[in-house]
């Protein structure tokens, strides 16, 4: 590390004590960035700008739940890096959510938009509201007043919000409806992710889950290797999961688990994905439902502060898909110990920086986040230009922009990685990549 980047990450460290994700992103682009940063990037205070949010939004959202009570939860929008374009990233709806897990997916989200190729800044939000367990109108309650704030910094040329953890079609169908009415106008591409009838796009679902393995075919096939005859662990049962067990299912690999917070299910036969499906995206229940349908498949419930009983489970090929810090040293050691050839990181920073370093020493291929898992966004900004466009395209048309977006990123990361001498360490080499474009158009653009 030079002493440039060592100073800047100590003022990080400083300025964020309270904040150990946000902290955790930024060491693991800046510790990679090194080979392309120079006395040039130190006298503009390229990093030092890079490193703080253009803007960051805390708002209250108080809502009426269903026995008449009122509740108060609290909205974020951070506003990281608009160099290359319009603020995009998704709302997160969790109980977790908190200052340093949106700066921290913001400051990802900006790099990974830039990998992309299309003109997005770099964005997140969200809440601490816990939507499971919630009736349908009291999700609708919490979304108008979420908007009701929100309004005031969005816009299909400024800010441009879409879903992840907790944030589905049914909760951008109401944040829509919401802005529509407040605005009193149709501006469809202010939120992407929207339901087929009003302005979405056609396998922006899919996209982040397809994207991942299209990427993840990228790089087998760079090392010689294919998804067919492979056997898939998932971590997680969301969007990202089920979109990520269908390709790879397409692609003559087997899914043996999926899981959600609570525990894994495990089906040696191979998981029936459309039994998951309906017990995530219709009935919204715990996967340990699995069982009704399919008695012989394992549960394995998970216990706190252990390894999550997915990463427990042989598998050749690993899909983390869950959320932040999913797998440590120790999980690592696990994976390696299982023999897995490759971890593609569907989720968003789901591994450590010392699982990272482990992984990559042994050889494990490591498809990083910001690029693995940049096919939502590069859909959602589909989903935009469709907008603009007030036409839309097949899910054909769509899902072959998004193979070609995620063989270019992997192309791209490639031939980063070839340039400086990074072996399979695609991480650095993603981080490097997606850098440069964000450093070009900051200093193009003065300093501001
Ligand atoms: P969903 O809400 O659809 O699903 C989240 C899944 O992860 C659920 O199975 C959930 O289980 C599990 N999960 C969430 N929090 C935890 C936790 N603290 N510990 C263990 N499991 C957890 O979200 P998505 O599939 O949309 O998002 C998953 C990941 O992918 C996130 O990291 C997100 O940032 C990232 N991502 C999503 C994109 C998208 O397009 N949706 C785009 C790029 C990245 P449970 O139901 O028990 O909570």
């Amino acid at each position: 590390m030079n002493n440039y980047i060592e100073k800047v990450l100590n003022e990080v460290c400083e300025k964020n004590t309270t904040e150990p994700e946000f902290v955790q992103a930024v060491k693991e682009v800046i510790k990679s960035i090194a080979p392309v940063i120079n006395d040039k990037h130190e006298a503009i205070a390229l990093l030092e700008r890079m490193v703080e949010p253009e803007r960051i939004i805390t708002f209250r959202v108080p809502w009426i739940d269903d026995s008449g009570k009122v509740q108060v939860n609290r909205g974020y929008r951070v506003q990281f890096n608009g160099a290359i374009g319009p603020f995009k990233g998704g709302l997160r709806f969790h109980p977790s959510v908190n200052q340093s897990i949106m700066k921290f997916l913001a400051f990802e989200q900006t790099f990974k938009n830039s990998l992309t190729g299309l003109p997005i800044g770099g964005g997140k939000g969200g809440s601490d509201f816990d939507p499971k367990g919630k009736s349908d109108n009291e999700i609708m309650h919490f979304c108008q007043s979420f908007m009701n704030e929100l309004q005031r910094h969005i816009g299909h040329d400024l800010d441009v919000p879409a879903g992840d953890i907790g944030v589905g079609a049914r909760e951008v169908g109401y944040l829509f409806g919401q802005y529509r009415k407040i605005k009193n106008t149709y501006e469809a591409g202010v939120l992407t992710g929207k339901g087929l009838d009003y302005g979405g796009s056609l396998a922006r679902k899919e996209a982040t889950g397809f994207g991942l393995i299209y990427f993840m075919r990228e790089m087998l096939k760079a090392n010689d290797l294919e998804l067919k005859g492979k056997t898939v662990t998932i971590s997680g049962s969301g969007n990202v999961a089920i979109y990520a067990a269908q390709k790879a299912l397409e692609y003559g690999a087997k899914v043996v688990a999926m899981s959600d917070s609570n525990g894994c299910i495990y089906d040696e036969n191979g998981i029936d994905l459309d039994e998951i499906k309906r017990i995530k995206e219709v009935e919204r229940l715990r996967i340990k439902e699995y069982q009704t349908k399919y008695p012989n498949a394992k549960y394995l419930e998970n216990i706190k502060g252990e390894t999550p009983k997915v990463y427990t489970i042989k598998a050749d090929i690993v899909l983390p898909c869950a959320t932040q810090n999913d797998i440590n040293l120790e999980t690592a050691k696990i994976l390696v110990q299982n023999g897995v050839i490759a971890v593609g990181e569907g989720a968003n920073m789901p591994t450590t920086i010392e699982a990272i370093d482990y992984l990559i020493e042994n050889k494990i291929l490591l498809a990083p986040a910001k690029a693995a898992n940049a096919g939502g966004v590069a859909t959602s900004a589909l989903e935009m230009s469709q907008n603009s466009m007030r036409y839309s395209w097949s899910f054909e048309e769509v899902d072959s922009k998004l193979n070609q977006i995620m063989t270019n990123i992997f192309a791209n990361c490639q031939k980063t990685s070839n340039e400086f001498n990074l072996g399979i360490n695609y991480v650095a080499a993603a981080n490097i990549a997606g850098f440069k474009k964000v450093a070009n158009a900051m200093i193009a653009q003065g300093v501001i």
